[in-house]
């Protein structure tokens, strides 16, 4: 965060969350600008990626970001990025909790996290792995399972992913179709049970996001954007 307070931020929309344990709830998303992890399928990449970033990117004080939300009487507040832990939300968490708006995060884990959030969405990614205090700290996990071996890989790599009370299981969206990637996930589940779930951007398939004007269009890598991922 600069010395004023702002935070450098790519969109801020109001719509509903469309995964994990909150799905469905109303939420004002703020998603900040940057992210050093560069995975090569970000559904994101006009936070990071030289060819997609905008000219100019706002500064906006988490004072106004938190009016912005409680205008609309979200139930939530989700950040999310990009990597927002690259930045300091302290200031953001604090405005939140005195305007009793609860306060959620989504981050790769890769940094740490400062800020105190009501919740902890932690979905961490082969090309900076997560720190394990973070593991601790996360409410529920989210692999995105981009090969078949993803799931196995991960829980052999940090075997305390398996003590997080909620593991999802996403199809990474350009394979969402990809009769291998799906039933990995199943067979996974079937053999695994808890705390493995299967999970899925259903927020998408609704296009939610899309219908707040100030959402910007999704900037996906990876995939073909004329399809839509
Ligand atoms: S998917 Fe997330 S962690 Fe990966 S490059 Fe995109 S914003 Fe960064």
């Amino acid at each position: 965060m600069s010395a004023h307070g702002k935070l450098p931020i790519y969109e801020q929309f109001f719509t509903w969350q469309g995964e994990g344990i909150h799905q469905g709830r109303s939420a004002y998303f703020i998603r900040t600008f940057g992210c050093p992890v560069h995975c090569p399928w970000c559904d994101s990449a006009g936070t990071w990626h030289p060819d997609f970033v905008p000219k100019t990117i706002e500064k906006i004080h988490p004072k106004d970001l938190i009016d912005n939300a409680q205008k609309h009487n979200a139930s939530i507040v989700v950040v999310t990025g990009g990597e927002p832990t690259i930045h300091d939300l302290n200031e953001l968490c604090t405005l939140c909790s005195e305007a009793n708006l609860p306060i959620h995060l989504e981050t790769s884990g890769a940094f740490e996290i400062k800020g105190q959030f009501d919740w902890i969405t932690l979905s961490p990614k082969e090309w900076k792995s997560p720190i394990l205090k973070n593991i601790h700290l996360a409410n529920e996990i989210k692999l995105i399972v981009d090969s078949n071996s993803a799931i196995k890989q991960w829980v052999e790599n940090f075997p305390d992913i398996a003590d997080v009370e909620t593991v999802w299981l996403h199809p990474e969206w350009s394979k969402r179709n990809d009769a291998d990637i799906l039933d990995t996930i199943t067979q996974w589940i079937k053999d695994h049970g808890d705390p493995y779930r299967a999970g899925y951007q259903i927020h998408k398939l609704f296009s939610a996001d899309q219908k707040d004007s100030h959402s910007k269009p999704n900037v996906p890598l990876g995939g073909d954007i004329k399809l839509g991922f």
